[in-house]
């Protein structure tokens, strides 16, 4: 049987936990309404970006910075929301399409890329 002191801990807790993910939606609303930029983030031109010919679902209105692990080499990498901005709305590559490998095994040597997709 609880305490009435450890009960009013509980509920606290969830108020506070609440609170954090009521701010949390509401930043993702500012930022999805282009209210709010975080650190590097690029907003999306979203005329350029009309140019896809997308039917999969809403395009993106802003990029950020994304890891990812080189698809030959294993290497922590990051693509950059402007490289990311460079490939969908200049570039036009694939919008379904990620960053797979380091930027030294996309010049380097010819190894084994027999799997080579998108970002080459
Ligand atoms: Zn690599």
């Amino acid at each position: 049987m609880k305490s009435n002191k450890q009960r009013r801990a509980e509920i606290k807790a969830h108020r506070l936990e609440r609170a954090a993910r009521a701010v949390a939606l509401l930043q993702r609303q500012q930022v999805d309404a282009g209210l709010l930029r975080a650190d590097g983030m690029v907003v999306a031109d979203t005329a350029l970006l009309a140019a896809h010919n997308n039917t999969y679902g809403p395009l993106p209105t802003f990029y950020v910075d994304k890891a990812f692990t080189c698809r030959d080499c294993g290497a922590q990498e990051v693509w950059t929301a402007k490289q990311q901005k460079w490939w969908y709305e200049v570039a036009l590559g694939s919008i379904h399409g990620t960053a797979v490998r380091c930027r030294a095994c996309r010049l380097g040597t010819p190894r084994t890329r027999t799997t080579s997709t998108t970002n080459d």
